[in-house]
């Protein structure tokens, strides 16, 4: 397996210190919504994981939360609110994003805040070694005593020079040296130190997180292709000039960052596409498969065709699933060793993914076209499944009969669910929707029978009429309220009557 480390420039074979994988990926400063650049980050480094796993490795994964901040004490400020309420509210609000992407939880999260012992520690323990130097209650690290800072960036002292400057108010002994501990200013959040009041510096705190969670050599750190300069080459020095271990980090991996058109999505830019943004239109499948569908380390280009495609794919992968395998898992049968070996081949050059979905959906049109060939794909489709929703966190969606209304059931036609399920209430509403429009058909009414499935659409829900009866399919989950107010325009009320919630026509 071979991996592309940003310390060397160069793809290196992968070989870790041990059997447990030592990961940490830098999290979030939860000051606004999250939007697609995180997406891609997490999405990105939740699959390196699912693969490692999938490789056999143990992997203990370790992101941090930085809930102390300027950003979040300017943002704070303007809203009249805490810090700490601020950090609470977006913190709670992208967990739930990662959620409905299926990102799995990293082993351990530690909070900056509740981090302050093992921060000062270090601290201290680089002034104690004459990389650092308290400066009126700031602590500053002494970039200088670094010869191989910039090994990481590849940059020369001059190109890192640029920019860098002393900013009225700080003691710093050479514009390149940063901040370790801010004294603090009159109404910000503070903890006690030896220089006396302030709060931690962003880079100390993932120093600090790491080392203590998962020692002093890490295997895998990742990031964005923006954190390198100079988050971790700060992290880097740091870490290895506290504990004098190098290397900190084995494998160095960065993600491209995510465009619109030909710029950078960023928040100064203003052309973020929040992650709630993108799940009102796509499935989180879709958003997937968008992401995956280029490699890691070049840039996404965000374009509402690509994600319309990446939903096409969802649909077809949905459609394999749920194919029944003719032969019953006996007689003569697809193989699917060489897809499963082009997915591996794939994912062991440095993660690969756009050619692992390309293996993918080769073995989904090998086993459509087994399946119209009358041989079996029982295997076959488990592997699929198997590589889509381990490997690639694809939740590849639930066929579920619906309930508690019969009608559509009676068709004969499971309910293609893309992305999360709805609600039982939610469904009830739609399911009443389409018996609706099945009984204006029955009656020859179709304008108003196209109307409803017009309107449907608009909310997420496509109705489709195949040979064999009616497909339902949530491509995104509409509100409850958006159904009512429709169904208020048709006449149906919902009423309670001791014998449960019923549907009236009040025409
Ligand atoms: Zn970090």
């Amino acid at each position: 397996m071979k991996v592309f480390n940003t310390l060397s420039g160069e793809k290196e074979e992968f070989s870790p210190q041990g059997d447990e994988i030592k990961m940490y990926v830098c999290g979030v400063t939860p000051y606004d919504e999250a939007h697609l650049g995180h997406a891609m980050s997490y999405i990105i480094f939740d699959v390196i994981r699912r693969y490692l796993e999938f490789r056999g490795y143990k992997v203990k994964y370790v992101q941090n939360v930085t809930d102390i901040d300027d950003k979040i004490i300017n943002r704070a400020n303007k809203l009249g609110i805490s810090p700490r309420e601020l950090a609470d509210k977006f913190t709670k609000s992208y967990f739930d994003d990662m959620a409905a992407l299926n990102i799995g939880k990293p082993d351990i999260t530690p909070y900056a805040t509740e981090e302050l012992p093992k921060i000062i520690e270090i601290v201290q323990g680089l002034i104690d070694k004459g990389y650092a130097y308290p400066a009126q209650g700031s602590v500053y690290f002494r970039v200088r005593n670094v010869p191989d800072y910039g090994k990481l960036s590849h940059r020369s002292p001059e190109s890192m020079m640029a920019g860098m400057r002393i900013e009225p108010g700080e003691e710093k002994e050479n514009p390149m040296d940063f901040v370790l501990w801010k004294a603090s200013k009159v109404d910000e959040p503070t903890w006690e130190s030896p220089w006396g009041p302030g709060r931690p510096g962003w880079h100390i705190e993932c120093s600090a997180m790491s080392l203590k969670y998962l020692g002093n050599t890490l295997d895998i750190h990742g990031g964005g292709q923006d954190l390198i300069f100079p988050h971790h080459e700060n992290e880097i020095a740091q870490s290895e000039s506290f504990t004098g271990v190098k290397p900190f980090v084995k494998y160095w991996l960065h993600n491209g960052m995510v465009q619109l058109g030909e710029e950078k999505m960023s928040k100064s830019l203003g052309n973020l596409v929040t992650i709630k943004q993108a799940l009102e239109r796509y499935s989180p499948d879709a958003i997937r498969i968008f992401v995956l569908g280029s490699h890691y380390r070049s840039p996404l280009t965000y374009a509402e065709e690509a994600l319309e495609a990446a939903e096409g794919g969802v649909e077809r992968l949905l459609r394999v699933i749920s194919r029944d395998d003719p032969t019953g898992g006996k007689g003569e049968a697809l193989g699917a060793e060489p897809y499963r070996k082009q997915f591996i081949e794939a994912m062991d050059d440095d993660f690969n993914t756009p050619k692992a979905l390309a293996a993918l959906f080769d073995l989904a049109r090998a086993i459509n076209q087994a399946a119209d060939f009358g041989i079996g794909f029982k295997k076959a489709k488990n592997v699929l499944a198997t590589l889509a929703r381990d490997v690639l966190g694809l939740k590849l969606g639930i066929v579920v009969t619906p309930e508690p209304i019969k009608a559509v059931a009676s068709t004969g036609v499971p309910t293609v669910i893309i992305g999360s399920p709805p609600t039982p209430e939610v469904e009830l509403r739609v399911n009443r929707l389409v018996e609706e429009r099945e009984k204006c058909r029955k009656e020859k009414n179709w304008r108003q029978a196209d109307e409803i499935r017009g309107k449907l659409a608009e909310l997420g829900v496509a109705v489709e009429d195949t040979r064999t009866g009616t497909d339902i399919k949530y491509k995104r989950v509409p509100s409850e309220e958006s159904l009512d107010s429709l169904m208020a325009e048709l006449g149906i009320a919902l009423e309670d009557t001791p014998k449960g919630t019923v549907w009236k026509q009040k025409r």
